[in-house]
């Protein structure tokens, strides 16, 4: 299989170390463990990490709902610090409260950090059973506008607008990048995923700078396609798909239509790339309160995204041998979370992959 490593580009400027760790090569990054299983997989990773002996230091943060002045929701200043040093950070899951009380953490900080680029590598794993075996596609999400720019209100009682916003620059940056992406992996084409039949003005927009930015990369092949029709295509010939950049809630379902392809949640990785050299990896899957504290999680998901960082901070070697050793785990069977067909504990599977690595 393609290699998850060579999954991610680094178009953002590479993280600095830290000052006392320069000498020693050692690289600064904020670990935000999150909520629910959080905590479980984030310690999975650093002892995966340990193991491996890369040159991780992790500054560890709680990201909790604060709000400041005006009532104003922020996320805690320590977090915000030490991403502004580190600029790289590693994040569980972090729960929502639905339809009330504080707004979703993750949107904040992909607000904050001006995160505009969501990454999601869909790369089938050899030896993990699925419908398809052969995957091998990347969805590129814009990240901070269309539906989910939290602009809503009520206008008369009984009847709520909700705002899609889509603007010239966030269209030409996200599609820059998806072809960015695509040259610097070695990838042949770029799909613009879109529904400008219907939303014309909006999507009309979006599929325009996707169409311009394509005139620009003459080595990468161009193809635009509406969202039903991918999601056809998509669970009857995944191969057929390269790169797919899309507005931000198409990408959002798309992407998970895309992990349960590949075996779901509990493996697919992510990364959100910031403008101003921030990025953050974050597996994509939930809290799974129904499991959380039973050492049943697979940190699979956290760990890949991991991988995904140490590529973007240039450890290629140090990313390989760790994805080569939680590939091997699974390939053998003899170590499995349950979500992976197995009976074993989160603890004896990242054991088992501390082993090999
Ligand atoms: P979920 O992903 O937490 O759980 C869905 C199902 O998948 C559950 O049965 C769970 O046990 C299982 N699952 C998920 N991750 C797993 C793993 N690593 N190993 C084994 N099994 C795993 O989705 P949900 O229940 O809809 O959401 C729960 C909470 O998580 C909500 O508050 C939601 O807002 C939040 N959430 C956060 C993020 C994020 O921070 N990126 C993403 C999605 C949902």
């Amino acid at each position: 299989w393609r290699s998850m490593l060579s999954q991610v580009v680094g178009v953002a400027s590479r993280p600095t170390l830290c000052s006392s760790s320069r000498a020693r090569g050692i690289h600064t990054v904020t670990m935000i463990p999150g909520d629910g299983i959080g905590p479980e997989i984030s310690s999975a990773v650093m002892k995966i990490f340990e193991a491996a002996k890369a040159p991780i230091q992790w500054e560890e943060r709680n990201v909790t709902a604060i709000q400041g002045p005006g009532g104003k929701w922020m996320i805690p200043p320590d977090a915000k610090e030490s991403m502004d040093q580190s600029k790289i950070g590693l994040k569980g899951p972090l729960k929502t409260p639905i339809a009330a009380g504080h707004p979703s953490m993750n949107l904040l900080l992909r607000k904050t950090f001006d995160l505009y680029a969501n990454v999601r590598p869909c790369v089938s794993i050899e030896g993990y059973k699925t419908p398809y075996t052969d995957v091998d596609l990347v969805t590129i999400r814009e990240n901070t506008e269309g539906e989910y720019s939290g602009i809503e209100h009520v206008i008369v009682d009984g009847v709520v607008q909700s705002i899609k916003l889509i603007t010239e620059d966030a269209s030409r940056r996200i599609a820059e990048y998806a072809f960015e992406y695509a040259r610097n992996n070695q990838r042949s084409s770029v799909t613009a995923v879109h529904k400008a039949n219907i939303m014309r003005m909006s999507d009309g927009l979006f599929l325009r700078k996707c169409r311009e930015v394509a005139e620009t990369y003459k080595d990468i092949k161009f193809t635009e396609m509406y969202l039903d029709t991918v999601c056809l295509n998509m669970v009857q010939d995944p191969t057929q798909f390269d790169v797919l950049v899309m507005p931000n809630l198409y990408g959002d379902i798309l992407s998970d239509l895309c992990a349960g392809l590949i075996g779901g949640l509990g493996v697919t990785p992510s990364g959100n790339i910031g403008a101003n050299g921030v990025a953050i990896f974050e597996s994509v899957h939930g809290t799974a309160p129904d499991i959380a504290g039973l050492d049943m999680a697979n940190p699979t998901a956290l760990l890949l995204s991991a991988v995904m960082m140490l590529r973007h901070m240039g450890l290629h070697e140090y990313g390989k041998k760790i994805e080569t050793a939680c590939f091997d785990t699974i390939r053998d069977k003899k170590v499995l979370t349950k979500d992976l067909g197995g009976n074993s504990k989160c603890s004896e599977f990242t054991a088992d992959i501390c082993r090999r690595v």
